[in-house]
């Protein structure tokens, strides 16, 4: 059987509030989703987070696969075109989205699930749950409210975001959100690329007294020494990777020692089929893998390899988009993990009568 057909859609949601992380400032969900049918009949369903650059390149991207057969590599090697789409940047995404479709349309006609089919190290893995963005007027009060829900929900590992205020009101705030959950769970914090390679030194000395789980991309994705530099000068665990892409990016961060786990995501770095070669490549350096991204993606690949981590959990009903867009949602469990579904592909199906109202293009 062979891919019949690609239809491409752009979706778009504005959040309650605009959402700030160490650099940037978010006021909509945007989502480009791929349905590529084959001639079975079978849809296979990828998507990655973007607007209109992705879109137009998702949609190129998608031409080039119909009518081929569902073999991931020969269609990688097809929609990796440098001198046409680029190397690496928002187009990966778009052919990320692409090999995702084709992975789950390989489940669905072999009736496996995508953790099955990648090796299914286990069932269920560790989740922590993102959020502590700022937003206007969200004082430590709401900050702490935010992150203790969270664990009421099941959460055993928060994440909250640092960098865009001066060092020592993140202080307070890490210190207000440490208090908020108490001893049982853990605390990650993400800089999103904020920080210079002095004041990421001087916040790595303060997490280093107070039991921080990772600091997550300290300094900009283009300093690989400096990172290396903090990894070594730390015992605190250094993540990043959420920004990098393709295996000789990755293989690249791994040469250059620049992190401790790597959140190497499949909806940017150039879908399951390089994510996959990443993963490995850090296995064989004894490096953990904890994706950046869609917990609907990523808890497959996680549960799929024995050096799965943990993976990122986003509340979808803080996103309208998220949680309008499949007729399944996964849930943390009890004792906070989360569980690879069993259906065949992803297992999760396009809700397209609630998605009608956010789409944009396509
Ligand atoms: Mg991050």
């Amino acid at each position: 059987m062979t891919i019949k057909s690609a239809r491409v859609t752009a979706y778009t949601a504005p959040y309650d509030e605009p959402i700030t992380n160490g650099l940037y400032t978010y006021t909509h969900t945007e989502i480009c989703v791929v349905e590529l049918e084959t001639t079975s009949g079978v849809v296979g369903i990828g998507w990655t987070h973007g607007g209109k650059i992705v879109y137009e390149a998702l949609k190129q991207v998608a031409d080039v696969v119909v009518g081929q057969p569902l073999n991931t590599e020969r269609i990688w090697k097809m929609i990796y075109r440098p001198k046409i789409f680029g190397r690496r940047g928002l187009e990966t995404r778009a052919q990320s989205a692409v090999d995702i479709a084709v992975w789950d349309a390989i489940g669905k006609e072999s009736s496996r699930s995508v953790h099955q089919m990648l090796g299914g190290f286990r069932d269920s893995v560790p989740a922590y749950v993102a959020g502590g963005y700022y937003t206007k007027g969200k004082g430590m009060d709401a900050l702490q409210a935010e992150v203790s829900g969270k664990t009421k929900k099941g959460a055993r590992a928060i994440k909250m975001k640092i960098g865009a205020v001066p060092l020592a009101e993140d202080f307070a705030r890490i210190d207000a959100v440490k208090e908020a959950v108490g001893p049982g769970v853990s605390v990650l914090v993400d800089a999103n690329n904020a920080y210079n390679r002095l004041d990421a030194l001087k916040m790595a000395r303060f997490l280093e007294t107070r039991d921080i789980y990772w600091f997550e991309e300290p300094l900009s994705p283009e300093d690989n020494d400096g990172a290396a530099d903090l990894v070594r000068r730390t015992d605190l665990p250094i993540a990043l990777g959420e920004n990098e892409y393709t295996v000789t990016g990755f293989r690249d961060l791994i040469d250059a020692k620049a992190a401790d786990v790597l959140n190497a995501d499949a909806q940017i770095l150039g879908g399951i089929t390089e994510w996959q070669k990443c993963v490995h490549y850090a296995d064989a350096h004894h490096i953990p893998v904890a994706p950046h991204g869609d917990q609907e993606i990523h808890v497959h690949l996680v549960a799929a390899v024995p050096n799965g981590l943990i993976v990122e959990y986003y509340d979808n009903s803080l996103n309208r988009l998220k949680d309008a867009m499949f007729h399944q949602q996964l849930e943390v469990n009890a004792d906070g993990s989360i569980t690879a579904p069993t259906r065949p592909g992803l297992g999760f199906d396009l809700n397209h009568a609630a998605l009608e109202k956010f789409k944009v293009e396509g």
